[in-house]
């Protein structure tokens, strides 16, 4: 069996919300998606562990954000990396309030999808919960970000025809610069790329980043970057 079967899946990146009282919490899912058109049906895969799972299950409700292809790394970081036990991340984030008292994320979305939860089916470490739509809009006309461009183009290992590809005889001409990775979520920075999203230009050597650099997916300081073997 080969599990690298499995990473071949499509996906897209989504911010999913919810609501417990006024408390609100948002978190990355890829794991949202129709299951009928009459009446609308969707369902979403979330980890009991997360504070989302707590919320939705308290409120029933939840909404979900599709995320645009230029959605920045930090941005996803944010509510990918960081727990809402610790902070609202929700916190200078734009969004609105949807019709099921959930908050549904504007910023980098284009769409997004309120549901009521009709049913949850327990399946081990997580819960799908399946749920009829309640509103949706459409924010704008960017292209979907999907979880493979997530993971090469954004996260270093990049494909030719992506707009960051650096061409080899380029390459060759610099001084061969060490990969360090993060620690803390596992983004590795690539001194070929830079971080554009930090504004770090390709060529920059990891010991060259300021000290003020932090992870641009999980907000992590240098201290928690170690070399990638
Ligand atoms: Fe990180």
């Amino acid at each position: 069996m080969d599990l690298q079967a499995l990473y071949k899946i499509g996906y897209g990146v989504y911010i999913v919300c919810s609501r417990q009282g006024d408390r609100f919490n948002g978190q990355i899912a890829n794991t949202f998606f129709q299951i009928t058109s009459e009446p609308p049906t969707v369902a979403v895969s979330i980890n009991k562990k997360n504070l989302t799972h707590e919320f939705i299950t308290a409120s029933k409700v939840f909404t979900a954000s599709v995320l645009a292809q230029d959605t920045p790394l930090s941005f996803i970081g944010q509510f990918g990396f960081k727990s809402g036990r610790d902070l609202n991340k929700l916190e200078n984030v734009q969004y609105k309030m949807g019709v099921t008292g959930a908050p549904a994320v504007l910023e980098n979305a284009v769409c997004y999808v309120e549901v009521k939860v009709i049913k949850e089916i327990d399946v081990g470490t997580h819960t799908i919960f399946i749920g009829e739509v309640a509103g949706a809009e459409v924010v704008s006309n960017k292209a979907t970000m999907t979880y493979e461009y997530y993971h090469l183009v954004k996260r270093g290992s990049t494909p030719k025809n992506a707009p960051s590809y650096i061409a080899p005889e380029k390459k060759e001409e610099a001084p061969k610069m060490d990969k360090y990775e993060c620690k803390v979520c596992g983004y590795i920075y690539d001194p070929a790329l830079g971080d554009p999203d930090g504004g770090i230009k390709p060529g920059t050597a990891f010991t060259d980043l300021p000290e003020t650099w932090v992870c641009p997916v999980c907000g992590a300081g240098k201290e928690e970057f170690e070399k990638a073997g």
